[in-house]
């Protein structure tokens, strides 16, 4: 016999099936028309001022990264803390008037982020690009089963969910074309992904282990990669995506705290190369099974699944420091585009529509190879919580507008 698992009782009336119940407790950036920025943390439909309710002015500087930088002793006071604040009765004179609705804010970019990197960490999307961009030669690269592929990108184009996504204008040149020409992308594209948040910073020179994962990182954020493709293909060689990339990182306003994510935790799919000791995660695997879901106008067109990513965000932030590169409060990472081996679990258009050759029908009877002005692409995810609900991780949105 298994026993289902007990739900803590709460003296909150929750939405029924809400994501954001007592497991889950995601941290984020909100305003009101009359307080300024603010930490809240999301329980139901309503946020938890965390300013007022626990005195704290760490709460009240607009971003998550004083308190993230406090280290893992602190939140895991802070979470114990909500908790019994949502679960005893005796707490509710006290903390109620703290409570606002999140149909009245507006939300903010959780973190000011320090540096991006992104990484390229799916299978599934590395050998669906490599068929597709290198028909005659193996899928993936040599080098990719021995290390986390990734590239450094742009931190201050990291944006919150809504920023609207301008068309980004640059340089193309497709294989038959004679010369490059300038203008508006034509194969402006998403990239499904989970990002993860660096509360503690690291010494410069000293690597941080596979085995130091969460004392260093916070939380997860779901990330859109919004990719120029005809840019990044004319650019890319030989150091990488640049300007194809740049114009437009977008996160969702949620940070999940990674406690939150035990229940969620899977061994990554069997390595079939042997890692050098560094990338070794044999005794303590950080697969998660979080299931993402893209919407394009409204429109489920794929479901990409995290627990089949090949690499780990414990082995990319070993990767990432192992050369003694230093880690600061408010680093983000994300994992590279999210897709699952199936047709429905692609994490991009090009993906999607394979290099623009099989266009996506939709329920209007539209197609669509890559993005329209005027499209809004969601992405959402949930993931398994501790009390057997299902959480969410709020969602990263944005609207194509026409070039300037
Ligand atoms: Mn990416």
């Amino acid at each position: 016999m298994t026993s289902s698992p007990t739900r803590a009782q709460t003296w909150l009336d929750l939405p029924a099936d809400t994501g954001f119940g007592l497991a889950n407790l995601p941290y984020g950036v909100y305003s009101t028309p009359g307080t300024g920025p603010r930490t809240g943390v999301a329980i139901g439909d309503r946020v938890l001022d965390l300013a007022a309710a626990t005195g704290d002015d760490v709460h009240a500087t607009g971003t998550l990264n004083a308190f993230m930088a406090r280290g893992p002793r602190s939140w895991t006071a802070l979470r114990a803390q909500l908790t019994d604040w949502f679960t005893d009765p005796v707490h509710r004179g006290a903390i109620e008037p703290h409570l606002v609705p999140r149909g009245q804010v507006t939300m903010h970019l959780p973190i000011e982020v320090a540096d991006y990197v992104d990484f390229y960490s799916s299978q599934h999307h590395a050998e669906n690009l490599g068929r597709m961009f290198r028909p005659d030669s193996a899928a993936l690269t040599p080098n990719w089963k021995h290390l986390p592929i990734g590239y450094h990108g742009r931190a201050g184009t990291v944006q919150v969910s809504g920023t609207s996504v301008v068309r980004p204008c640059g340089q193309r040149k497709a294989p038959t074309d004679d010369a490059p020409t300038f203008g508006p992308s034509q194969r402006l594209d998403i990239e499904a992904e989970v990002g993860f948040v660096v509360g503690v910073g690291s010494d410069l020179g000293t690597a941080v282990p596979v085995g130091r994962f969460t004392e260093h990182v916070f939380g997860v954020c779901l990330v859109n990669d919004w990719s120029a493709r005809d840019l990044q293909s004319w650019e890319y060689v030989p150091l990488g995506p640049f300007l194809g990339k740049s114009f437009l990182t977008s996160v969702a306003p949620w940070v999940v705290p990674l406690a939150a994510l035990e229940a969620a935790r899977v061994t990554p799919p069997p390595r079939d190369v042997a890692l050098l000791p560094y990338l070794d995660d044999s005794d303590q695997p950080w697969g998660l099974d979080i299931r993402m879901e893209i919407r394009l106008n409204g429109e489920l067109i794929s479901c990409p699944p995290f627990a089949d990513m090949y690499w780990t965000p414990a082995q990319q932030l070993a990767h990432m420091t192992v050369n003694g590169a230093s880690l600061r409060t408010g680093d983000l990472y994300a994992s590279g585009t999210v897709s699952g081996p199936g047709e429905d679990q692609r994490g991009s258009f090009i993906e999607l529509s394979w290099g623009g050759k099989e266009p996506l029908t939709l329920a209007d009877g539209t197609t669509r190879t890559f993005l329209d002005d005027g499209d809004v692409v969601t992405i959402t995810a949930t993931a398994p919580g501790a009390d057997g609900t299902r959480m969410a991780f709020g969602e990263v949105t944005g609207r194509i507008e026409p070039a300037r």
